[in-house]
């Protein structure tokens, strides 16, 4: 990893009472409920809606955690009307600003946007109006790129000077850290803005954080005594499961709507183009109203296919991840993933697009550990489309820890999939408050740890004596004691270890495999990829962690199903998390938490067999 911490510090103000920010007589509370009602339509605040915006008024530094459609835009649109200057907005992409402003100029709200792609003589339009006595701007959008440019941080000074610089607001905050799942080199430069205007009250707001990407962006931007306002990240009305990868997926994957939600609206997401079109053109054969969708396409036709989903025209999109930022539809019932996603917080927020309403939907993964080493692969040769199109600067994404994170994810049959997946934004959830509604929590089986430590540093040893040259599934037969004319050639090599593991069941001895690459002890090395998009890799031992294995200083356990039934209560205290998700960086400081509200109660009828 490339990249070094430069600080220790945080500075924040862990644990801040939300009674304090909930008050309602703030000299602009009259103000701000009459707008948000007059203005902006809505009836109430969401969650943390009304704590942000007096937080931010009362000029402090504030930091946003909130789920995708939990409303976080007011936070700062309504600040920006009852405030009497101008709010700058730092946002990623320019079809989001686009979007914004497109509803602020609907709600008679004056705003404008600068980016590197507008025309020349527009952006001095935009400059000139800054800087004239009279600005009607209440908000100004700019993309990331924009703030490391002298004519505008010319034009900053000269509102600040005139104390018309009301705030700043920093959008899709993780995009500022290398730990994030989409992380932007331009988003890095925004400390600057703190260093210019110290005074200024800074904004920011994201989705998706884990401890270590808000200590980052905490720390990149600058922000003093910041004020944390989180929510859960728990989706109650979502249902997940991991299924099994075959080569017949697209077959399963059509009994599975057809089952589950015929004629329903959906998302399949897709790791490739070309898998995108495939699945398309299958499950269209079989009958559904299914387009696919890519960052290749003619931007047109990308557009019309998304408005044919939105209105229902068809059920069902087959995208990569180009397709998701701010699309808004509440009534989608799956988001169905074909290959493995590249981080867990990617995969959280892909899910977040379903159930929008409240109401029960399912997000099925599809999983095959040798999509691990094809996403391996197109990951270090830049293949991979990212979560926001190119349109506002290239994304880095090195971190092969993120998707070994996903890869534990899916092979981890035992503990709550909510669990899992919010242990890894800090939040700690009890998995018995899952109530059924993943797929582990409703295995009705009970579990054993298992010491593997045998299993696993014959493995180990079995990939050293074959001078790293043989694939996993190659080191597992030859474990297992296969006598294929493959595995005799080397007989030699591995002669004391051949068939070593006879007596194991092929299933423990894999998942022992896969948890050594998920603890970095083995590596999957890609060495080539075929015409078809097919990888192949070998093993290799990561000398450094093995060595503890090897020389019987550590022991590895793992959880089983036992194969004897017991009682079913058992279930309910399994609170470990999976190994590898348990570093120390994962752990929260305490902020503010409120439960979701765009997730309502579970309704656990409709969960009900
Ligand atoms: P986020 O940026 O957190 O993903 P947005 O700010 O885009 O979410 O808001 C998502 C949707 O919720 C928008 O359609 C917005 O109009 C709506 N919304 C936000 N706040 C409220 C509110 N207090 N009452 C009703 N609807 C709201
Ligand atoms: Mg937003
Ligand atoms: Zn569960």
């Amino acid at each position: 990893r490339n990249y070094v911490r430069k600080y220790v510090e945080v500075n924040y103000i862990e644990g801040s009472d939300d009674v304090k920010w909930s008050k309602r007589d703030f000299p602009w509370t009259k103000k701000l409920e009459a707008n948000n009602k007059k203005v902006f339509g809505n009836h109430s605040f969401r969650p943390n809606q009304r704590e942000v915006i007096n937080a931010t008024m009362s000029r402090n530094d504030v930091f946003v955690l909130m789920p995708t459609g939990g409303g976080k835009s007011l936070t700062y649109q309504l600040p920006a009307l009852i405030s009497p200057g101008v709010t700058i907005v730092i946002s990623p992409l320019v079809s989001l600003i686009q979007d914004q402003i497109m509803h602020l100029l609907q709600a008679n709200i004056s705003a404008a946007y600068l980016s590197a792609n507008m025309e020349w003589t527009e952006q001095q339009d935009v400059l000139r109006e800054l800087c004239s006595g009279h600005c009607r701007y209440k908000l100004l959008y700019v993309t990331p790129e924009k703030i490391a440019n002298d004519a505008l941080l010319r034009q900053l000074e000269n509102l600040h000077a005139r104390e018309l610089l009301d705030r700043i607001v920093i959008d899709e905050a993780h995009c500022v850290s290398q730990w994030g799942h989409d992380f932007r080199p331009d988003y890095q430069s925004l400390g600057i803005l703190k260093q210019k205007f110290p005074n200024i009250p800074v904004l920011a707001l994201t989705a998706t954080a884990t401890a270590s990407v808000k200590e980052d962006v905490v720390q990149a931007l600058g922000l003093v005594d910041c004020i944390i306002f989180r929510q859960s990240f728990n989706r109650p009305n979502l249902r997940y499961s991991v299924i099994p990868k075959t080569k017949k997926c697209v077959d399963d994957i059509d009994k599975f709507i057809k089952d589950n939600h015929n004629d329903e609206c959906g998302i399949i997401y897709c790791l490739s183009k070309k898998d995108c079109e495939k699945v398309a053109e299958t499950l269209q054969e079989y009958g559904h109203k299914v387009a696919f969708y890519h960052g290749s396409m003619d931007p047109d036709k990308r557009a019309a296919v998304q408005k044919m989903w939105s209105k229902d025209e068809i059920n069902i999109i087959c995208a990569t991840v180009a397709f998701g930022m701010g699309i808004n539809k509440p009534d989608v019932r799956f988001v169905i993933h074909h290959s493995l996603p590249k981080s867990i917080e990617g995969y959280h927020q892909e899910c977040g697009r379903a159930g929008r309403d409240g109401q029960r939907s399912s997000c099925v993964l599809y999983y095959s550990y040798s999509d691990y080493i094809r996403v391996k692969h197109m990951l270090s040769h830049g293949l991979l489309e990212q979560n926001y199109n190119a349109s506002s600067g290239r994304v880095l994404e090195t971190n092969t820890e993120n998707l070994l994170r996903m890869v534990n994810y899916c092979e981890n049959d035992v503990d709550c999939r909510r669990f899992l997946q919010l242990i890894h934004f800090g939040e700690k959830f009890d998995s018995f408050n899952c109530k059924k509604t993943c797929d582990n929590c409703s295995k009705a089986q009970n579990l054993v740890d298992k010491d593997v430590t045998e299993i696993a540093k014959h493995l180990v040893e079995l990939v050293k004596s074959v001078e790293q040259q043989f694939s996993s599934s190659h080191i597992l037969e030859v474990y297992r004691g296969s006598l294929s004319q493959n595995v005799k050639k080397y007989e030699h090599h591995t002669l004391s270890l051949h068939g070593a593991g006879k007596s194991v069941a092929k299933g423990e001895a894999l998942r022992v495999l896969h948890h050594l690459v998920v603890e970095e002890i083995l590596i999957e090395v890609v060495k080539r990829s075929d015409y078809y998009g097919n990888v192949s890799s070998i093993l290799k031992v990561n000398e450094k962690k093995a060595s503890n294995l090897l020389a019987g200083m550590q022991t590895i356990t793992l959880r089983f199903p036992c194969a004897v039934k017991a009682s079913k209560s058992s279930r309910n205290d399994i609170a470990t998390p999976a190994k590898g998700l348990t570093s120390s960086k994962q752990s929260p400081p305490r902020v503010v938490d409120t439960p979701s509200q765009t997730q309502p109660e579970v309704d656990l009828e409709l969960y009900a067999k």
